[in-house]
């Protein structure tokens, strides 16, 4: 069985066909999928999937590159707070840093990401972090934060990696774990013991080797684990069962 800890299958990407391909995945050993939003405007579509589907659970967050649409963060802020508080929300993502795209300036990613660990903490939430050529800044953030974090689509080095993990935050990898030239990512993957490594799609993006380029979907998580167990040692079932159960007890699902 596979848990996808990161996947939007509220996308537009995945308007034609959305039902039928959870419905199949569901019907072929996936246990659990995460939906991340990104945007208030996106809330509604992710707790409606986690409505209809037994096992798809809802995260909820305002993605950095998402902040800039709102005039007051304030206002933003206890929207995301009551609309948790009202739902049967799992996770407190997707939020953290982008310094690779611009849509939101640095000087408004900043405050979202430290006022969203703090809904966090008070909420007693994993926080989901994407930090995108980010490290030092969500790295500084973290340090601060006593919740736990997951660590999204994992591009940190090793040793950052060795410490955050020593921080008791999990890291969760993605198909860049299987790119060609992702060495540091596979170094990464070894430095994660056991009980704090996850696995994620983000389809509809990041599609993994041998379907790079294709619309992702939580099927495809296969060769994430392959790539996983070749480079940790181990079997794949052994992968996708640690996975798993840290994702089960991560999200207090069962
Ligand atoms: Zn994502």
């Amino acid at each position: 069985m596979i848990f996808d800890t990161h996947a939007h299958y509220d996308d537009k990407k995945f308007d034609q066909d959305r039902y039928e391909i959870l419905d199949s995945l569901f019907s072929s050993g996936v246990s659990g999928i995460l939906n991340c939003a990104t945007a208030i405007e996106n809330f509604k579509d992710t707790l409606d999937l986690s409505d209809k589907y037994e096992k798809v659970y809802a995260a909820l967050g305002i993605h950095p590159s998402d902040c800039y649409r709102y005039k007051s963060m304030e206002d933003a802020l206890n929207v995301l707070y009551d609309t948790i508080r009202d739902n049967d929300v799992r996770a407190l993502g997707e939020i953290g840093l982008d310094y690779h795209y611009d849509f939101s300036p640095k000087e408004s990613q900043l405050p979202y990401f430290a006022a969203q660990l703090e809904v966090a903490e008070k909420l007693g939430l994993p926080a989901i972090i994407h930090d995108r050529e980010a490290h030092g800044d969500v790295f500084e953030h973290l340090r601060k934060f006593k919740g736990v974090a997951v660590i999204h689509s994992c591009s940190e080095s090793a040793e950052t990696v060795r410490q955050l993990c020593s921080k008791g935050h999990y890291i969760s990898f993605s198909g860049s774990v299987t790119f060609k030239n992702a060495h540091s990512v596979r170094e990464a993957a070894k430095a994660v013991p056991d009980e704090l490594l996850l696995v994620e799609t983000d389809s509809p993006y990041m599609a993994p080797v041998p379907v790079r380029g294709e619309r992702n979907d939580s099927g495809n998580i296969r060769y994430i684990i392959s790539v996983l167990a070749e480079v940790r040692g181990g079997t794949a079932e052994n992968i996708g069962r640690i996975t798993e159960e840290n994702a089960k007890r991560l999200f207090k699902i069962g």
